[in-house]
């Protein structure tokens, strides 16, 4: 992407396109946001404001609250809501669609949405809003995702209001400015397949390509090609969730990105213990979306994304391109937990090693994050290690193979340190932490917010003063579920 610092502009100076119009009718509902009562803002990302070109200084005015509620369009703005469909917990929902986000427009090849800005044709009973709370979650995540380096949607702005919301309670009402390179899902795709709308399938198709797969476009083959990076692109984003100890927690299909990104975020967590069957999703009965079937999920739904493309592509090619999807899950997953584990290259046996290591701080209870973090810097000397967990001895019996398998490596020690410092968070936003800056907003302090924020931009730093963070989860809020309700 480029950025050009001399050329960053007012709001109003803005020109906005939106090439997603130029699909056929049947993918969009044009509506206009409906604004949110009394808004104000409560957070500006003046990293993405940098890349969509927008002047920082514009970020604390009234018109850009009015921007991200819906009040103010620059030029070229035509809104309008997506349409799709999905397989929800594995059924399948025949229209589904932005029930309450709506696009603005584009901006150096990123699409903005406002998320809670109000009903559309696709609203079905919501009320088109998002509530304070769970837009928190998405801004915050959003970020921090991006700050681990794993591919995500990112958010320009979080805007709170007086807008009284029904949920459980009567909550207030809140918007996400957030911004994707793509917001079209594998239930877009979906949608028309079922309609046996081909044409528009295919326009779609290649609408996705030339958004996200620009290199494919006008070779031969392109559509077999596509299915192929989007198999591979779903299950690099499988490893990197899972080498984080991330959970999403509602992978239906209409959350899954044709660009392989992390959308939607509703009840996910991170991992506190490591807990393979952790379900973060409290709707979620039977762990469909637990953790450690993340990845065989990703495979369910590159099926149905198949068999959706299937009037596009011959059926042996998708088959051959889907089976490359646990080859390059496995490479791309022992790849990334050799690095966290320091190792300088990856060789036989390591699968064996992280399996007895997962196995380990399973049976231990140990906090995921903290013992990657602790190993970082591991000299030797085991008692900051061995004291994670209650019991010694299965960490000893790994550490035996750690100690055999580190003689392999060629770089120093301290090379090793200096290196998992870098690919080992010290902090991952928790859903304690986060419920800790819930709260404090709820009584209009975004302090908190402002520094979960800053650890989600940096979580290899050190950031002292966020001591408390980096320890193991409290007890009492351990690998607890979350409601949907958002
Ligand atoms: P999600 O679980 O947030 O991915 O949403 C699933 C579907 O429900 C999407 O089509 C959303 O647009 C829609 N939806 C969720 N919440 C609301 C709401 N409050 N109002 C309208 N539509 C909603
Ligand atoms: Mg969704």
């Amino acid at each position: 992407m480029n950025i050009c610092y001399y050329c960053f502009m007012k709001l109003n100076e803005l020109k906005l396109t939106n090439p997603y119009l130029a699909l056929p009718a049947e993918c969009h509902d044009r509506v206009k946001p409906a604004p949110l009562k009394n808004p104000f803002l409560i957070h500006a990302n003046e990293a993405v404001a940098e890349i969509l070109g927008i002047d920082k200084e514009e970020l604390h005015t009234g018109r850009f609250v009015d921007f991200a509620n819906g009040a103010f369009q620059p030029e070229g703005s035509d809104t309008f809501a997506m349409c799709y469909a999905g397989h929800q917990f594995g059924f399948f929902v025949e229209r589904l669609g932005d029930g309450r986000a709506i696009n603005i427009g584009t901006l150096n090849g990123l699409h903005m949405q406002l998320k809670g800005a109000g009903q559309t044709k696709y609203s079905r009973s919501g009320d088109g809003r998002a509530v304070l709370r769970s837009s928190i979650r998405e801004y915050l995540m959003s970020e921090a995702m991006h700050g681990l380096g794993i591919g995500t949607t990112r958010a320009l702005a979080l805007i709170g209001s007086e807008h009284s919301v029904y949920r459980q309670e009567w909550e207030k009402g809140a918007i996400v400015l957030r911004v994707s390179p793509s917001w079209v899902r594998f239930g877009t795709f979906e949608y028309f397949a079922h309609k046996k709308r081909f044409k528009e399938l295919e326009a779609l198709a290649d609408y996705a390509i030339a958004e996200s797969y620009p290199h494919l476009v006008g070779l031969e083959d392109t559509y077999a090609l596509f299915f192929g990076e989007v198999v591979e692109k779903t299950a690099r984003l499988m490893a990197e969730w899972q080498a984080v100890g991330f959970n999403h927690g509602v992978m239906n299909t209409d959350n899954m990105s044709i660009a392989g990104l992390t959308i939607d975020y509703g009840p996910y967590a991170f991992l506190d213990d490591y807990d393979a069957g952790y379900i973060c999703n409290h709707t979620d009965q039977y762990g469909r979306y637990s953790f450690g079937n993340q990845p065989t999920i990703g495979e369910w739904n590159l099926r149905a994304l198949m068999a959706a493309l299937s009037p596009l592509i011959p059926r042996e090619k998708m088959e051959e391109r889907i089976a490359q999807y646990w080859k390059v899950y496995r490479q791309h997953y022992i790849q990334l937990m050799g690095r966290k584990l320091g190792f300088d290259t990856i060789q036989d046996g390591d699968l064996e090693l992280i399996r007895h290591m997962l196995g380990t701080l399973q049976g231990l209870h140990m906090d995921y994050t903290l013992f990657f973090r602790t190993l970082s810097r591991y000299t030797g000397d085991r008692t900051d290690i061995l004291k994670l967990g209650l019991y010694h001895q299965p960490m000893k019996d790994w550490l035996d193979d750690y100690d055999k398998r580190l003689l392999q490596n060629t770089s120093t020690p301290s090379e090793r340190e200096e290196r998992m410092l870098k690919l080992n968070p010290k902090f991952v936003l928790k859903n304690y932490m986060l419920q800790e800056v819930i709260d404090a907003a709820h009584e209009h302090d975004f302090a908190p917010l402002d520094a979960l924020f800053r650890i989600a931009q940096d979580p290899y730093a050190e950031h002292p003063e966020f001591e408390h963070w980096a320890d193991a989860t409290p007890d009492v809020y351990k690998n607890r579920k979350l409601s949907c309700s958002s």
